[in-house]
């Protein structure tokens, strides 16, 4: 259901800073603005002003922006309130909003009023909150892609390939005196190849976007000494990584985060895994279990003077069957020299953690691993929009394989559609919609 209520937010991040904006969209806003600023804006230009308490007094001076509906992020009034980045002054002027009878937004209302006004489709309106939340320049490269359009419009481009197909084939039903001559005639199966190709390289880059923004999960083994830190320290390398300071989210010293060319792998230590009493670290443990149970790599580190030792097999026992890369570390002190090798059809790699040797090797193995082919252009995308290209994909390859039943073809066609469009949000279940904006940040 579409809501017109006039919402208010803080949407600058919590804490203090220069300056400090709430965000306010409605219906005709301008006596709203008038009320706490004693000012009319102009459209789009910036009007400088007291903002003032219901009692005259001043909460404090800053800029009123105004942009009139359909001209602005959420398609509706939208006013923002520059002021000074205080937590207390901006929540004595948000309280005052609310008195002037906004309501306090839902986390990513905003961008949901965008959608809803067909500003954005759900794609970007997604690739939004992708583009706060991105953990490194790539990903938020990549984000902005999707924002601008570019994943959308090949999502549209195929929608209106498969549209055009199934006019052709819906026509064969509607006349079944033109069969399945008109049908050839019109290489209707030479179309459905192409549509066919075409989607499977949006399917490619679609699972690099989300490789981007979700990484790999990469669980480390080795006994203490092996050179485990030292690993990490290299690979890690100089690209920073960005770390913030969000409430709520506690450091795990089991857990490591590191970014390959802007890719996150997420580090879990099983040698925090050992059995314990200790209740505290006891929920350390399990949490770390959960995230070693979906786990994409297995990364067991071994000194090379010794290979993989029993406890090593202990552990490795207890992980789940996912690909595995052996490295063998400290080559400087074998006889072994720098060099990577398959072995029962799994990657070793030899180097030497302290001095450096071999890590480039080791870093363009785990990218390939992660399934990262180097290029421009890749989009954010999300598991979402992965899994209804891949249901796409498999309606495309039933109706190839079809054969002449006509009204098969038509069905499977017409079901691709239905799960291309609700990547744009076209077909969308409004529990879905709650569930995407709801993981937004408020006042976005
Ligand atoms: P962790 O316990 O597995 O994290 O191992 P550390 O990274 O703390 O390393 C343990 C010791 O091995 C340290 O003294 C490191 O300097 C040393 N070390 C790590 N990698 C190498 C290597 O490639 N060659 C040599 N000679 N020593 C290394
Ligand atoms: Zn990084």
């Amino acid at each position: 259901m579409l809501q017109t209520d006039t919402i208010a937010a803080i949407a600058t991040a919590p804490g203090r800073g220069g300056v400090g904006v709430i965000r306010i969209s409605g219906k005709d806003l301008l006596p709203f603005a008038q009320a706490i600023s004693g000012k009319q804006p102009e459209p789009r230009m910036a009007t400088l002003a007291g903002f003032r308490d219901e009692d005259a007094s001043l909460i404090d001076s800053g800029l009123v922006l105004y942009f009139p509906a359909p001209h602005s992020f959420t398609g509706e009034d939208v006013i923002e309130l520059q002021g000074h980045g205080g937590p207390a002054v901006l929540q004595r002027l948000l309280k005052r909003c609310v008195e002037l009878g906004a309501r306090l937004a839902e986390p990513g209302e905003f961008t949901k009023r965008a959608f809803m006004n067909d500003k954005l489709d759900l794609a970007q309106a997604e690739s939004v909150a992708d583009l706060i939340e991105a953990s490194s320049e790539e990903a938020a490269k990549s984000a902005m892609r999707s924002l601008s359009g570019e994943f959308s419009s090949q999502v549209n481009t195929l929608v209106e390939g498969l549209i055009n197909l199934r006019m052709l084939v819906e026509a064969t039903l509607d006349f079944p005196e033109e069969d399945i001559d008109f049908l050839e005639a019109a290489d209707a199966a030479g179309k459905l190849t192409a549509l066919r190709e075409h989607l499977s390289r949006l399917q490619r880059s679609a699972g690099q976007g989300r490789l981007l923004r979700d990484g790999m999960n990469v669980v480390l083994v080795g006994q203490p000494n092996v050179g485990k830190s030292s690993l990490m320290n290299q690979l890690a390398g100089d690209e920073v990584a960005i770390v913030t300071d969000i409430a709520g989210t506690t450091r795990d010293t089991l857990r490591e985060l590191i970014h390959l060319e802007g890719i996150p792998l997420h580090l879990i230590d099983t040698a925090g895994l050992r059995d314990t009493v200790d209740t505290v670290e006891k929920i350390g443990i399990e949490r770390t279990w959960a995230a070693v149970n979906k786990a994409d790599l297995v990364l067991l580190l071994v000194d090379a003077r010794n290979g993989v030792t029993a406890e090593d097999e202990e552990i490795l026992a207890k992980l789940p069957a996912v690909p595995r890369l052996t490295v063998h570390n400290k080559i400087d002190l074998s006889e072994h020299g720098l060099s990577e090798e398959v072995r029962d059809g799994e990657w070793h790699v030899w180097l030497s953690a302290r001095q450096g040797q071999g890590v480039d090797l080791l870093r363009q193995r785990l990218l390939h691993q992660a399934g990262w082919q180097a290029g421009e252009g890749v989009f954010m995308a999300r598991e979402r929009h992965l899994i209804a290209i891949q249901m796409a994909a498999e309606h495309l390859s039933l109706a190839a394989a079809a054969g002449h039943q006509i009204e098969f073809i038509a069905e499977e066609l017409r079901l691709a559609q239905h799960q291309l469009s609700s990547i744009t949000g076209e077909f969308t279940a409004d529990d879905l919609l709650g569930e995407i904006f709801s993981r937004f940040c408020i006042g976005k």
